[in-house]
């Protein structure tokens, strides 16, 4: 048992009227400070490769959405705002979703599903305005979620640089990346040394 010694207080402690007169200091001296406040959303917030806001899906440029319904995001996302239904196309080997959407009212914006992609399909977009006049409204379908992999170059980039320091083999450059390589199927090379990937995040050694 731990015995605390209560502190014994000095007659200007007691008195509570120094202890106002120190309050009413800080106050004044604040009031004459410069002001921080931002004038929201006429001065919108500063945004960069690194704000984490509303995921978006992958266009590649052929036109091709890079998602091929795997459903891996959705296992990984903790608010279930995720729902996937998937198909077949005509291309080989390549599946794409019929039905995607993200309920915006349940993101949390963890980022969750942008690791856990192994095809480079969802990304955080710097999109941070939410409003609408309908809960319905805010549920966004895949023509809503969908940006080509150009408006969202800086982030992949980003992601890609953090990624890379688990990677074993080199990744192709970025544009190559924008010429096929966001929808490629994965080689032996890049599938399994994918470190967004939640399986292969846990094989890697940290880094320290
Ligand atoms: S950012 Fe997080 S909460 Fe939002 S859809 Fe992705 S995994 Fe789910
Ligand atoms: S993890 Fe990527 S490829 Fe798989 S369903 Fe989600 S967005 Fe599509």
């Amino acid at each position: 048992m731990v015995i605390v010694k209560r502190k014994e207080l000095s007659l200007l402690e007691r008195l509570y009227v120094p202890e106002i007169a120190r309050g009413l200091s800080i106050t004044f001296r604040k009031m004459f400070e410069k002001k921080i406040t931002r004038q929201y959303p006429e001065e919108p917030l500063p945004k960069t490769e690194v704000t984490r806001g509303q995921p978006r899906l992958v266009v590649k440029d052929d036109g091709n959405i890079a998602c091929v319904s795997c459903g891996l995001c959705e296992a990984a996302c903790p608010a279930y705002a995720i729902t996937i239904d998937g198909g077949e196309t005509d291309r080989p080997i390549e599946r794409e979703p019929k039905r995607f959407d993200i309920d915006m009212l349940r993101c949390i914006l963890c980022g969750f599903c942008e690791e856990a992609c192994p095809k480079d399909a969802i990304f955080m977009s710097d999109e941070l305005e939410l409003a609408d006049y309908s809960r319905e409204m805010l549920v966004y379908d895949m023509e809503k979620l969908k940006r080509p992999a150009a408006a969202m170059r800086k982030r992949i980039e980003y992601v890609h640089k953090i990624n890379d320091r688990w990677r074993s083999a080199p990744r192709p450059p970025m544009l190559a990346d924008q010429h096929g390589a966001h929808g490629h199927a994965p080689s032996a090379s890049t599938a399994g040394s994918h470190a967004s990937s939640p399986t292969a995040a846990a094989q890697k050694p940290h880094a320290g």
